[in-house]
């Protein structure tokens, strides 16, 4: 019996979060359509959706027209986006971003520290005053947790991140987090992270398969299978990260061990490497200025990602990849480079094709992502156990 108990709560708990997530799906959807689409019974949702309003988590909108083409009308409901916050925490290698973000993925008081290489004792120093002072000079705020995306090898189940890029040594980082901040902490690999970010907030809250490439210092990735974030059971980390894809077998040598790996030939650091630059604003402004040797350099950069792409694409044929940076605007010839090679060379992407967007998160997308850990943790966390 108590078994039974368990289980009826568990199923509770699940079809909870299963109406919630329908309502961060859609700006605003009615009972009928929630009922629709997670087959559950109306009074199911009629129960849920009381609880979800007496928790201040939803509110109703007024009434949906031609909801579903049926001509009814229906009372639409939405987010309550304010009513719950988290902190969102993005950390690449140089670079410490803060954000606070609502249930509809807006980030407000955002904040960035550029900091130069450090010892691990140092950085985690500089991350517990800056946290420390963030939380301070908010009082009127409640977080409900605080997300962090970071760079390196993380495992989200416990925690646990290797820094391996910095020589750092491995550390609990949520467990840090937490006595910390007293706030729940979700960890994990920060390009895996925006992934999450692209399903629950950007353009991809649709979209069952796709793969979020970010081009940054490095190339990181982060793959959605079957509406799920990929990470392995055997190493509970995601893929290593599309940026170490061997683009050239005897290529330059890469921290990670190998050789020619895409990374350091087509990230934003390798790029500006090639082209003795310094900036990303110096390389944009050339390209603007429409110099040569910037316009067919980055052309080839796109080439080689599609390279890379088609091999990927051959193995995994997922619907969409989004890919986020400065580098992924339609103003530059990357994006387009990477669509001709793909449909060039992909046989697969012919038979189906593949959507290449740059993502829409903007500049923040390091902190939505590192948000979107947070919520799911908090709210989905019983369909993902
Ligand atoms: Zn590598």
């Amino acid at each position: 019996m108590k078994k039974l108990g368990h289980n009826t709560a568990r199923t509770k708990q699940m079809n909870r979060s299963l109406v919630l997530q329908m309502l961060f799906r859609h700006s605003s959807i009615s009972r009928h359509e929630i009922a629709e689409l997670t087959k559950l019974t109306p009074a199911t949702i009629t129960n849920i959706t009381r609880e979800l309003m007496a928790d201040r988590l939803i509110v109703e909108t007024g009434s949906l027209s031609n909801a579903f083409g049926t001509g009814r009308r229906r009372i639409g409901m939405e987010l309550n986006a304010d009513a719950c916050w988290v902190l969102g925490v993005n950390i690449s290698r140089r670079r410490l971003e803060i954000g606070s973000v609502n249930m509809k993925g807006i980030v407000e008081d955002p904040e960035s520290h550029d900091f130069p290489p450090l010892p691990e004792e140092q950085f985690l120093q500089l991350l517990h005053e800056r946290l420390g002072s963030y939380l301070a000079d908010r009082p009127g705020r409640s977080f409900r947790a605080i997300g962090v995306g970071v760079f390196g090898f993380v495992s989200f189940r416990t925690g646990e991140v290797n820094w391996i890029h910095s020589g750092w040594s491995d550390i609990q980082l949520a467990a840090w987090l937490t006595v910390r901040t007293g706030l729940p902490a979700y960890v994990d690999n920060n390009v895996r992270a925006m992934a999450l970010g692209e399903k629950m907030y950007g353009e991809c809250k649709d979209v069952t398969d796709f793969l979020s490439v970010f081009i940054g210092t490095g190339i990181g990735s982060g793959l959605v299978v079957n509406d799920t974030l990929f990470r392995s059971g055997y190493t509970e980390t995601g893929e290593f990260g599309f940026g170490h894809m061997t683009y050239l077998p005897d290529g330059n040598p890469c921290w990670c061990g190998g050789r020619g790996c895409l990374e350091r030939y087509a990230s934003e650091s390798a790029i500006l490497e090639t082209l003795g630059l310094s900036h990303v604003e110096e390389l944009l402004a050339k390209y603007r200025a429409r110099e040569p040797q910037v316009v067919v350099h980055l052309q080839e950069v796109g080439r080689m990602i599609g390279k890379a792409l088609v091999s990927l694409l051959n193995m995994l044929h997922v619907k969409r990849i989004v890919v986020g940076g400065r580098l992924a605007s339609e103003e530059l010839p990357l994006l387009g480079e990477i669509r001709k090679v793909v449909h060039e060379r992909s046989v697969a992407v012919r038979r189906s094709p593949v959507e290449i967007a740059a993502s829409t998160l903007g500049r923040e997308i390091g902190v939505i992502g590192a948000a979107a850990l947070a919520m799911n943790g908090e709210f989905f966390g019983s369909l993902n156990a």
